[in-house]
């Protein structure tokens, strides 16, 4: 079997050239959409990270400031910059990177950014919207998945999805996104006994876990979906997924590339979140 390659460049341009559109008229009219990216860690992985998203707002017309508490910075500190920023009309949207220090709590602080202003929906009162299909926003991974399907035709209702991952800022998330759609939802996880008794059967696949080559040809169906979130390092330095995929190729009807698949619509989707946070703040 064929296996089409579901890459996210052209959804992700398609995003991007909208919402430079949007910044742009924003700018126009005053003031140019603001992120602020809070990092308190000195993870190689997550300067990478920052120094792209700073590049690829700069390329989209969007203010970004990179607010550096140090590695060490203690829960309190980075509460109140999160209170601070969340409080002042000159900021849209903001940003938490992980990791955090050792003995700070993501959900602890993370609960100081206002649901507004929380892009990338990692705060509990966005994941609690999200759970009861209410306004807020919504982890850009999780959407990225669910808008990359899309983008190709993949239908979701009824569909049969499992989902390898039950983090906060993906796997769950996704699950209840998959929900709303209709879907039929199963979500493994590092305690799931026979990871693939649960694979085997479902119509679409999303490896979420970290764990390199974890999703391989004997986990999946004939004619499956596969969706590789995981962004991993391998020894050799390359980004590699969750997929091993000389083993699915052939077996899966298609399959989303590590780079180059769900990356790119996370970016531009974190991005259009900021326009519409910057937007809907000058309303
Ligand atoms: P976490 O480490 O927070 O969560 C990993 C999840 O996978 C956990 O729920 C864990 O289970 C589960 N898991 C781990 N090992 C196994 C296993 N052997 N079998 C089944 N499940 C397993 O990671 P994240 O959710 O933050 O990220 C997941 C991947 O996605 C990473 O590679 C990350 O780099 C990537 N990522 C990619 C993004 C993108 O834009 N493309 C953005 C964000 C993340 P348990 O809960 O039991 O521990």
């Amino acid at each position: 079997m064929d296996t089409a390659s579901l890459t996210g460049k052209e959804l992700a341009a398609a995003i991007n050239a909208d919402s430079k559109e949007r910044a742009a008229a924003l700018t126009a009219a005053g003031t140019a959409p603001t992120l602020a990216l809070i990092v308190a860690n000195d993870d190689p992985a997550s300067v990478w990270y920052v120094n792209s998203l700073r590049k690829a707002a700069e390329r989209l017309g969007i203010a970004c400031e990179r607010i550096d508490l140090g590695a060490d910075a203690s829960a309190e500190t980075i509460r109140a910059e999160l209170s601070a920023r969340s409080a002042d009309p000159a900021t849209d949207a903001i940003m938490l990177q992980t990791p955090l220090p050792a003995g700070v709590n993501l959900d602890d602080v993370s609960s100081a950014i206002a649901a507004t202003k929380d892009v990338d929906g990692v705060s509990p009162l966005s994941l609690g919207l999200l759970a009861s299909g209410l306004d807020g926003f919504v982890p850009a991974t999780s959407e990225a998945v669910v808008e990359l399907l899309k983008h190709h035709g993949i239908a979701l209702q009824g569909r049969l999805v499992t989902v390898v991952g039950r983090s906060n800022i993906v796997g769950k998330p996704l699950a209840q996104l998959l929900l709303a759609e209709n879907a039929t939802v199963t979500v493994a996880h590092s305690r799931t006994a026979d990871l693939a008794a649960v694979t085997a059967p479902a119509d679409i696949v999303v490896a979420a876990a970290g764990r390199i080559g974890l999703v391989t040809g004997k986990h999946i169906g004939d004619g499956a979906v596969v969706i590789d979130v995981g962004t991993n390092e391998a020894a050799d330095g390359k980004i590699v997924g969750d997929v091993d995929a000389p083993s699915v190729i052939g077996k899966a009807a298609a399959l989303s590339p590590v780079p180059g698949g769900v990356g790119p619509v996370t970016t531009a989707l974190l991005m259009r979140h900021v326009v519409v946070a910057a937007e809907k703040a000058r309303a």
